[in-house]
């Protein structure tokens, strides 16, 4: 049986990551796409992990050589999905999680229509807040530009299958897996 194809997405800091993250550690039969940037890594980011971390020359190559389902430019660097791999993990029967924002989503649900919309919503907006900043990961600054996206992001909710408030974590995991499933209701 093939694989499903999803992609999450959400503003910065809605815990995307730590949602996916926690799934695939139970599910070995889901895999998350691992993308290329351009940026460079965060501490204890690691090649091949996280992303892959290209130079621009070689992100543009690939771009040229038609190698990514999707890729766009986020904060001044770009983010791509890589194909083959998606394409080889859903053949070998497993399912793939996309971790990418709302233009990356709906780009990749256009090259493969079967690909699930699923959106992390937060419970609201200073409980975001708050999590962007316990992260520690961001300056203030790049803090307010991730919020100033949040409205855009929010706002192509509709175009989404499914919406998932990430209140308390374990239920969001939960609805992740059963849609995953094909056992939750859009
Ligand atoms: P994203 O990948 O969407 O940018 P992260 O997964 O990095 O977000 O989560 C941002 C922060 O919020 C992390 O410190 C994470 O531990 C925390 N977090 C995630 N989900 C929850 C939750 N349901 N309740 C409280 N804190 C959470
Ligand atoms: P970060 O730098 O915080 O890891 O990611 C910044 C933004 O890039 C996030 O909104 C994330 O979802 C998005 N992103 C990560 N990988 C990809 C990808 O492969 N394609 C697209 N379009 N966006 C991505």
């Amino acid at each position: 049986m093939k694989g499903k194809l999803l992609a999450v997405s959400g503003p910065s800091g809605v815990g995307k990551g730590t949602i996916v993250k926690t799934l695939i550690k139970r599910r070995a039969d889901i895999v998350e796409s691992v993308s290329c940037t351009t940026r460079l890594p965060r501490e204890g980011e690691a090649h091949g992990r996280e992303y892959f971390f290209i130079t621009k020359e070689e992100f543009a190559r690939r771009i040229e050589e038609n190698d990514f389902l999707e890729y766009d430019e986020h904060f001044g660097n770009f983010y791509g999905t890589p194909k083959s791999f998606v394409r080889d993990t859903l053949e070998s029967g497993r399912s793939v999680i996309l971790e990418i924002d709302v233009v990356g989503a709906l780009l990749a649900k256009e090259a493969f229509p079967e690909c699930i919309l699923v959106m992390i919503a937060p419970p609201s907006l200073e409980e975001l807040k708050r999590r962007l900043k316990g992260r520690n990961s961001e300056t203030d600054e790049q803090i307010e530009t991730r919020l100033n996206r949040l409205a855009y992001e929010l706002s192509q909710k509709d175009k989404y299958d499914f919406v998932i408030v990430n209140d308390d974590l374990e239920t969001a995991i939960a609805e992740l897996e059963s849609i995953v499933d094909g056992k939750a209701k859009s």
